[in-house]
Order: C-alpha cells, then structure tokens, then sequence
C-alpha cells in the first residue's frame, strides 16, 4: 500500500529536464528559440569550453516584468498557448513552459530581464531549481540567461556528456541552424571569449546562407524552383548536380521554422537526384518546408525534433516535385541561347544518368532563370579570373569518387564509351563530353583573356550578310577573347587574322560564319552572347580521338566530371545514358 506517491515538483523538473535538455547544445536552442519568440532581432550567445561550464544568451526582445520573470521559472508556465486547442496550431516555438524551470533545475541559473520602458528590471539567481534571490536590476531592456555548472547536481546525467569538442561542435550545429531559420536576426557567438561568428541581419536567405558558411558551400547550391502541392510548399536551397557529402551533415531541413529529423524529407530529397549523385552520398540542402500547422504534429519528441506528418505522402510527393524540377531547370540553364537545338527525345526506357531527359517541350528559353544563369556564370567567371578560389577544381576529390564510380570496358563504335557503374550500364557519348568539357574551358579562357589562336599565315578576307556583319562588328572584342582575331575591311567584309586552333581545320571563312549565325540569334548581354560563342566553338571543334584505354577513359571522365555540368552537352544534350540493372532485365524478360 501506499507505493505510489507524487514526485515533488523538484524532482519532477529534473525529471522533465532529462528530456528537453539532453546536453548544453539543447539549452542553447531553448534558450534562443525563447528570444525568438520574446521577438529578438539580436541575438548574442557565449559560451565557455564545451558549454557546460557556462553558457549565456542575451536578446533584445520585449522583456519580462518581475512577475512574469517569477512565473517563467514555474513549470508549465507559457505565455504562448492557453488551452489544448491552442497546441494543435502552436505558431511559436515553445508552448511547453518548460524549459525554463527544467533547466533552472540542473543548472546555477541567473535570469536578468527589463520590459521596454519599465524603470527598473529583474535579476532572479536560482541553484538546481531553488531560488537564491530576486533583485533589481539595471541591465537593458530585453533579457539575459546564464547557465552555470550544466547538471552539477545530477552526476549520472553529467556522465552523458561528451568530450568539450563535441559538444562545443553540437552547439555550433544549433547556433548555424537558428541563424538559418530566423535570417533577419542579427546573432552572434562568443567561445571562450573571443568572437567566433558575427552574423548580421540579412535581407534573404541566401545571404545568411554565404554568411554562415562561406562563398564555397554558396556556390555549390542552387535556389529551389518556386512550388508545391497540396498545401505543401518549399524554398531554400539545394546542392548542384555533383556536389555531395557522405552523410547528411550539410542537409539542414526545416518544417514551419523548426529543424527537424525527418526521413520523409530527406527520402525524397535523395531519390529526386536519382543517379546524378553517387550511391550513397547526399546532396547539401538548406530546405524549408511549409504546410499548415495543423497538418504536423511537433509535439512528439521532447526537443521538437522530431515531427509526424498527418499524410506523409503528400509531403514527399511535394519534396520529390520540386527538386526534381530544380535539377531539371538546372539543367537547362547550360542551354543554348538559342534554344533552336533540341536534345533527341530519348526512348522512354532509358534514363539520363541526370536523371530527367530533357524533350523539346522541357527546354524554355534559356534566359528562363536570368538570376541563376547570372550566379552560375558569374561564378564561372570569378573562378576563371581567379577572384575566388576555384571550388570546382579544387575538389577534385569529389570528382575522384565519382570517376571512381565508373569501370571503362571499351569503345562502340568510336563514337562512345562503354562505363559500368555500381547500377547498370553507362554509355557515353564522346563528342557530347568533349563539347562540354571544351565549352567550359573556352568560356573560362574568354574571361581571363587567355585564349589562344591560330595566326593565319594568309589573312582571310570574309564577305558578311547585313546581319552577320553588324554582328560580328558590334562583338569583336567577344570574338578576339575567344581567338577569333576579325577586322572591318570594307563595306562588307571583314578580314580574319586568327582562328581557335581548335577550329583550324576550318576554313576562316566558315568558322567566322558559323559562329556569326549562331550567335546572332542568342541572347543579348555579354555572358549570353560569351556563352555563345563557347558553345558554337565547341560545337564546331575538331576533338581529340576517341580513348581506347583505360587511363584515357579515365583521364576524359576525370574532366568531365570536374565540370560544372557534366551530364549534359552545351546543346543540352545528355553526355551519359544510364542503362539500370533492373532495365536490362526487364528487357530480357526476366
Ligand atoms: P515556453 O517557451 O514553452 O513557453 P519556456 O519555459 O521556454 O516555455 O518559457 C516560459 C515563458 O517565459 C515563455 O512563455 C515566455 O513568456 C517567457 N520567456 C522565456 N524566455 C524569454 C525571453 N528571452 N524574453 C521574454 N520572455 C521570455
Ligand atoms: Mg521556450
């Protein structure tokens, strides 16, 4: 008899704290998301080693006054929800009210905090949930939380902890995913005294992406394409075909704010890149994901991290819808200027090693994305001019594994590949990678002016069509960066000094033309127009033979996989056709 008796409510904080607050990371995030909610535009956090010692948040949100300040250190005490009904729709971060007081229980706790005008504010001490002593205090407006001595008096939970590194880089974690949901929130963060990350309120996403972690990881992303469905919607960013990771460390995946663990997110996340990125690697992401709040039930982890979807399915279906649509304009945006090449509609059961065959009807104008051809091409550029560092070919560790990826068996026909991959069969088209490869490489020397050229020992004299020559004179200095060195000779002609040596087995005449009318109909604005002529360069081209062995094949893949898109041609046309296991069987009727 009488076994069963109620913890007192101390006990039962520290009981409470086992769940919300697993290690100083955790109390770092309730403590932040608390700021958010208190409507903070600053945020500075500091700690000390792995964060156990001494961990601090300062905001300058609305405050609390003395008996709110009392109230908050109650369990169950929130200003966010009133009744079950409210929790079905929480908005806010917390609802639980009970962060505060589980944390004041394990912890030597100081809450200093002042409204907005008052007179005075409140400083409240408490010791593994006790309070010590409340008192005035003249600190600013807004509120400031130390936590001292994390589970000093809980010993078995202090034992969990792990080593300061790991837990300092669990804090670290929190910190970049806080900043990421909450951009227009200036946040900074002291370790050990020195300031680590000073992060200013950022008009966009994408600016508080490249602040937190740099023009490298900026590059490799590309902004998700506008959409959803069923109520589903998605922005952020996702990685560039090529660009992956073994695990999923540089996914961060938000649902309504709130960073979540979720497999029905980073499921089709994954399979929507299909074989463009090797077999287990992961592409990075930075994905917020909206639905109605009344579709998710945050409430069924204690840290919230976790979350169930009402219908799952239809979150999928709209994660795998707009990334596929993301990497299929991605694609495109490598597409001609004049968008009068079309790739080949390729038999439906064969799948381009990037996934998504591109058809006529797929292929928009390729001024479609001006922003994202801008960013692509200007990073193109910045590399080649080498303003930045050249992330593409310096991580030529990624291209490694992917080449990796790939056995060589020989040659059909002189005209492609035969690869093997760990999925089935690959062929590649060797003119196609070539061009590619070429293209790249022309633009790239456009922009550092470093292009060679043939000097003709007879100068050609070319006779121009109206369009062609008003052309041609108005982009001499486009031509003479490729290596086309062309002069005004007259009424309608032009004199040719030099060719690309790649085209040297051309007459000048015809190069000239070639490219006059290719170009001519392309876009306006220099890069469109650098574009062009690159791809007419390429297209024309005299290329190498085709490898016959194995380091060939693999020195050709090894370049190609460096580039920037290496599963399609300049025209858009797949450089792979990916033959799967499964399909080969199908075909044999097995
Ligand atoms: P919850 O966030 O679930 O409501 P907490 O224990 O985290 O519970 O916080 C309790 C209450 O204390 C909050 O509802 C809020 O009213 C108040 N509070 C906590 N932190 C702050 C802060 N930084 N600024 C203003 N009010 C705060
Ligand atoms: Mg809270």
């Amino acid at each position: 008899m009488g076994r069963i008796r109620l913890l007192p409510d101390e006990v039962a904080s520290q009981v409470a704290a086992g769940e919300v607050v697993e290690r100083p990371a955790s109390v770092l995030k309730e403590l932040v998301e608390n700021s958010l909610d208190a409507g903070a535009t600053r945020i500075d956090v500091e700690y000390h080693r792995g964060g156990d010692k001494y961990l601090a948040v300062t905001d300058n949100g609305r405050g609390m006054d003395r008996e709110d300040a009392l109230l908050c250190i109650e369990r169950h005490a929130t200003s966010k929800i009133r009744t079950g009904h409210d929790l079905a729709k929480v908005e806010t971060f917390g609802f639980r009210g009970e962060a505060l007081p589980s944390i004041a229980s394990v912890s030597r706790f100081r809450l200093i905090t002042r409204e907005s005008g008052a007179p005075v504010g409140t400083e409240i001490a408490i010791a593994g949930g006790k309070i010590e002593s409340v008192r005035d205090s003249g600190e600013a407006d807004g509120t400031r939380i130390e936590v001292r001595s994390l589970f000093y008096n809980l010993p078995a939970r202090r034992k969990f902890l792990r080593g300061e590194r790991t837990e300092a880089s669990h804090i670290e974690h929190n910190f970049h995913v806080l900043a990421l949901a909450n951009p227009a929130c200036r946040f900074s963060l002291m370790h050990d005294g020195r300031q680590t990350r000073l992060l200013a309120a950022a008009p966009d996403l994408g600016t508080r992406v490249r602040d937190l972690f740099g023009a490298d990881f900026w590059s490799q992303l590309m902004p998700l394409e506008e959409g959803g469905q069923d109520g589903v919607t998605l922005r952020g960013f996702v990685g560039k075909p090529g660009h992956s990771r073994g695990d999923r460390s540089s996914q961060y995946v938000f649902v309504n704010g709130r960073p979540v663990h979720s497999p029905a997110i980073w499921q089709p996340l994954r399979e929507a890149y299909g074989t463009a990125l090797p077999r287990g690697m992961h592409p990075p992401a930075v994905l917020f994901v909206s639905l109605d709040p009344e579709l998710v039930d945050c409430n069924v982890h204690p840290a919230k991290r976790e979350v169930r979807f009402r219908d799952a399915r239809a979150v999928a279906e709209a994660v795998r819808q707009v990334i596929e649509r993301t990497l299929a304009a991605q694609r495109r945006v490598s597409v001609v200027t004049s968008a009068k090449v079309f790739p080949e509609p390729v038999d439906d059961a064969v799948d381009a090693v990037s996934a998504p065959v591109l058809r006529p009807e797929d292929v928009p104008p390729a001024d479609t994305r001006p922003e994202l051809r801008r960013e692509m091409m200007e990073r193109v550029l910045s590399v080649a001019s080498g303003k930045i560092e050249a992330p593409e070919l310096a991580i030529p560790d990624e291209a490694r594994r992917e080449v990796a990826a790939f056995r060589f068996i020989g040659t059909l026909g002189g005209r492609h590949l035969l690869l093997e991959d760990h999925a089935g069969l690959v062929l590649l088209d060797h003119r196609a990678a070539r061009e590619r490869i070429l293209y790249e490489q022309v633009l790239r020397q456009m922009q550092s002016e470093q292009a060679a050229s043939q000097r003709l020992l007879m100068p050609a004299i070319v006779e121009l069509a109206p369009r062609d020559l008003a052309w041609t004179c108005e982009n001499l200095d486009v031509l003479a960066r490729a290596g086309l060195l062309v002069e005004p000779f007259g009424a309608s002609t032009v004199k040719v000094d030099g060719v690309p040596p790649v085209l040297s087995h051309h007459a000048p005449a015809d190069v000239l033309l070639r490219i006059a009318d290719d170009c001519r109909v392309g876009g306006t604005g220099s890069r469109a127009i650098d574009e062009a002529v690159a791809r007419s360069v390429s297209h024309a081209a005299r290329m190498p033979e085709i490898p016959e062995t194995a380091p060939e094949a693999y020195a050709l893949l090894d370049e190609l996989m460096a580039c920037e898109l290496p599963y399609t041609s300049p025209a858009g046309r797949p450089t792979m056709i990916h033959f799967a296991h499964s399909e080969l069987d199908r075909k044999f009727g097995r």
